[in-house]
């Protein structure tokens, strides 16, 4: 089966078939760095790594560019600099940085080229002046305006009327727009931001332009995949489309547009002022990078995901398990690939990882059950999960490793119960003993007064 992809251009899945088999290109949309990146943003990474592994799995890892880029020039940022008292350099760049690290702990390989706005703003400057040339944008008071009623197709990708574009862009009105829809491409900076000299006076770019001029720098003007969160289709990558077409002759631009789903916290949606806002930072100080991974890749890509504490111990349990398995002692054999091709088929399906995580599970099972020829099981169970990005380790690295931390957090717990039951407050040795209940871990009180414990 070839790989199939569902399409928002068009709505539906289709089979994918890159324009040259030899040079697969995919965009994905990346960090604004002015803060640590959420587990939303972090989903939207892991999702598009996966993707990339596909592909490299397909066609062959010489055979795919992947790029994604930085945004180190934005008005988020500038703020950002001043509440800090930060130079924006610095910001940037210490923000990039944990954003590297972290990426790196939930498994993700790095792109094969990673552009950083600032680094292309000749090339912003260029794309800009031959939308002027063709009528497709206009200066204004320092401000280069996308003229959209010059591009008939603007908003096929959203597939939204001009009066919910307008609606939902939250445009500004401004005295130098000839049409409330048109966005900007240029805009002026005073001498405290940071700016550019442009045919148009000192200025900065507006964001939509940047992800324009850097996968044309780097993937040319027509490529196959361009991915990002599903909040980036309006305006974003509607913006997108319409500049990348004019400034190319109506040429199209992507043939593929990949999203992923919404991220909720506990039901709700995630925001600052909700105060359930969860940093990928965060989460893995207290989890290890496989087991969030997995957590994430656990509903399909395109599904909402709801992110809770049950779905990273759920993920840990099947880590666990799946360590488990590999750990058996097995006489190597011939292995068949007939197993894990069942894994490759179920992602090739629209990413299905649920399915791809459904036989893994069952790969795992059949370890258990067979001692006699395990060997080109374990071998499918392995290369099945690392074409997820997980089971990278060595099975009893994560087994001890798993186990000394289990037992240290235990051991902290018995303590604390056992001071609870001196001091007689037995509704908290009570709530203890639930709580690690709730984690798999069974207690048992002994005559002589110890605590015995064990994983349930
Ligand atoms: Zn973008």
């Amino acid at each position: 089966m070839a790989l199939q992809l569902y399409n928002s251009l068009t709505r539906r899945k289709e089979p994918f078939a890159p324009i040259d088999p030899a040079n697969v290109r995919m965009y994905v949309c990346g960090p604004t760095v002015y803060d640590f990146a959420h587990i939303g943003n972090a989903r939207a990474v892991v999702v598009f790594d996966l993707l990339y592994r596909v592909l490299r799995h397909e066609y062959g890892a010489a055979h795919v560019k992947y790029v994604r880029n930085i945004t180190d020039v934005d008005d988020k940022i500038i703020e950002a600099a001043r509440t800090n008292g930060e130079k924006i350099e610095a910001l940037t760049q210490r923000t990039a940085a944990i954003f590297h690290d972290d990426m790196a702990a939930l498994g993700n390989l790095p792109p094969d080229v990673e552009p950083r706005a600032t680094g292309y703003i000749p090339q912003m400057i260029a794309m800009i002046e031959r939308l002027i040339a063709g009528g497709h944008a206009y200066a204004a008071e320092g401000h280069v305006l996308f003229a959209v009623g010059s591009y008939p197709e603007y908003g096929r990708l959203s597939r939204r009327s001009r009066q919910e574009m307008i609606a939902g862009a939250r445009v500004e009105v401004a005295p130098y727009k000839r049409d409330p829809g048109d966005f900007v491409l240029w805009k002026p900076s005073s001498p405290d931001q940071p700016g550019w000299p442009s045919p148009w006076g000192r200025g900065r770019p507006g964001w939509h332009i940047e992800c324009s001029a850097m996968s044309e720098a780097h993937l040319g003007p027509h490529f196959d995949i361009h991915g990002g969160g599903i909040d980036l289709i309006f305006p974003h990558h509607e913006n997108e489309v319409a500049q990348s077409e004019c400034a190319h002759g109506g040429e199209r631009f992507v043939n593929f547009w990949v999203h992923n789903g919404f991220l909720s916290v506990d039901s709700t949606k995630m925001s600052k002022s909700l105060g359930n806002f969860v940093t990928a930072h965060d989460v893995l100080q207290h989890w290890p990078g496989e087991v969030v991974r997995l957590a994430l890749l656990s509903s399909h890509y395109r599904d909402p995901l709801d992110w809770t504490e049950q779905k990273l111990r759920e993920a840990r349990q099947t880590l666990d398990r799946w360590y488990r398995a590999l750990s058996l002692f097995a006489v190597e054999s011939e292995a068949s690939g007939t197993e894990e091709a069942k894994v490759v088929e179920a992602l090739k399906d629209d990413l299905n990882t649920p399915q791809a995580i459904t036989r893994l599970h069952e790969i795992a099972d059949t370890v258990f059950r067979n001692d006699a020829d395990r060997f080109p099981l374990q071998k499918a169970l392995s290369v099945g999960g690392n074409i997820l990005g997980l089971l990278g380790s060595h099975p009893l690295d994560w087994l001890h490793q798993g186990e000394a931390e289990i037992s240290a957090k235990v051991k902290e717990r018995l303590a604390e119960r056992a001071l609870a039951r001196k001091e007689r407050r037995f509704a908290d040795a009570d709530r203890i003993r639930a709580e690690l209940a709730a984690e798999g871990i069974i207690l048992e009180d002994k005559p002589d007064g110890t605590t015995e414990w064990r994983r349930g």
